[in-house]
């Protein structure tokens, strides 16, 4: 064989931090998304000079997360920073250029007290010191938040945890660029084959887009989309064709742990509005705020460039509402998280009229139930080489997907041996 041919599915996180880690590697990289920019989940929306992350707001790690050197990368290029807390010193959030890197901080004493309900409702935590040996996992998101106490002031810290600095979308852009890869947007792997070309008795793989209606081929594939949307378990139109499932089928005990992953669903709405006013400024302080008693509404989040500018406002739904809720158009969605903003923030009518709202609907939006073990990659086929990578196989978190690009690097680098 030559240079082996691979084939990436998916721009978003895992198959830009695979395509970064493959850069110099002797293969020949394609990566195909269907959307019409890379990005994936870490999606940010734009309107004028304001932007929003419509997918994570924090960049969070693994819990065992072991040093991975491309989140320390994004680090050593201010793509991400680092989240700090101080309970004694007032919320004071510094502002950062591209050359001078500084930790934001946050103050977190201040978060509402139906917090402390709801914590106390979910996690049964004991009243401790802030101490970070002492913080326990609590919720929904347990492998992210911990729960401390004190001076009767319940906060919520997510350790290790990073923001953003130009965007989520920035991260893959980035990781792209320091890749060899330029990704091949709006094509949909629409059929996957394995075939035997003649003249050759190595099977590979033969994949299709209708669209632009071509093939090509390739020895490996790596699919990073959610499971559920290869394997067609769920309601999602648009699953690829193609010979790969019924090959898949063959190991029944990988198909059996691949048909159990599942997906939470949730909405996200950005909001721009031309200035602030005070209940999008008391949000803003703290950067975000959680409403664990709203049925709908789980966090907001304010951010503006310049004091007395516009401002860019990301309300996330809760998951319960979501699932509830899996089939509104994401137009209907748009109009009742709205609504129940304006409840929240301002019942007298204060808010601004807003420049723009846009809502996303997240089907896939972080994984509930991961492949068993939560390997980060699996080889799903050995001949020809298919893996599976990405949140479907582990912490559904940007360090999930970091690690995830990392076991599928190991398994392609013993299969062609560079
Ligand atoms: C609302 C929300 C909040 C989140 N909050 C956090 C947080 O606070 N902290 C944190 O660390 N993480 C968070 N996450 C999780 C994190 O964003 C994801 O784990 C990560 O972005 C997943 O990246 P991925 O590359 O594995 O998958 P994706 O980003 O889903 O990438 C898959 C790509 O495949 C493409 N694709 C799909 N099907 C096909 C096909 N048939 N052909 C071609 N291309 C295809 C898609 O267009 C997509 O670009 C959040 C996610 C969401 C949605």
């Amino acid at each position: 064989m030559g240079i082996p041919r691979i084939l990436i599915v998916g721009a978003g996180l895992t198959g830009s931090a695979l395509a970064r880690r493959l850069a110099g590697a002797p293969v020949s990289l394609t990566c195909w998304d269907k959307a019409s920019r890379p990005g994936g989940r870490m999606t940010t929306k734009v309107f004028g000079d304001m932007k929003v992350d419509i997918g994570p707001k924090f960049i969070s790690r693994k819990p065992d997360d072991i040093e991975d050197s491309i989140f320390t990368e994004l680090i050593e290029k201010n793509l991400i920073q680092p989240v700090t807390y101080d309970l004694h010193q007032s919320h004071s959030v510094h502002t950062n250029t591209r050359n001078t890197p500084a930790p934001v901080q946050i103050k977190l004493s201040t978060l509402e007290k139906e917090i402390e309900k709801e914590l106390e409702k979910e996690a049964n935590q004991t009243t401790t010191t802030l101490n970070e040996e002492n913080l326990e996992p609590v919720g929904q998101d347990s492998n992210c938040w911990l729960e401390g106490d004190e001076q009767d002031c319940t906060v919520l810290v997510k350790p290790d945890n990073y923001t953003a600095t130009f965007g989520s979308q920035a991260i893959v852009e980035y990781l792209l660029k320091r890749s060899t890869v330029k990704p091949e947007t709006k094509t949909f792997l629409n059929e996957l084959n394995a075939v035997e070309p003649q003249n050759s008795s190595d099977v590979v793989w033969e994949a299709q887009n209708h669209g632009r209606n071509f093939k090509e081929y390739f020895d490996a594939v790596i699919l990073t989309i959610p499971v559920p949307q290869f394997l067609g378990t769920s309601s999602a139109v648009g699953r690829p064709l193609g010979n790969y499932l019924s090959l898949l089928q063959q190991d029944q005990e990988v198909y059996n742990n691949l048909e159990k992953v599942t997906y939470s669903t949730s909405f996200s709405l950005g909001v721009f509005y031309s200035k602030s006013c005070t209940p999008l400024e008391e949000i803003r302080q703290q950067k975000v705020k959680y409403y664990p008693g709203n049925d709908i509404i789980k966090y907001i989040s304010v951010e503006c460039e310049d004091e007395g500018g516009p401002v860019s406002v990301c309300v996330h739904s809760h998951r319960t509402w979501a699932h509830q809720n899996t089939e509104l158009t994401k137009e209907i969605a748009k109009d009742i998280i709205y609504k129940e903003l304006e409840n929240l923030l301002s019942p007298d009518g204060s808010l601004p009229e807003p420049l723009q709202t846009m809502c996303h609907k997240w089907r896939y939006s972080q994984t509930s139930v991961p492949f068993q073990g939560v390997p980060g990659a699996v080889t799903l086929i050995e001949e020809p080489l298919l893996i599976g990578a990405g949140d479907s196989f582990s912490i559904s978190n940007v360090g999930g997907c970091l690690d995830a690009a990392r076991v599928a690097q190991d398994i392609l680098k013993q299969r062609f041996n560079f």
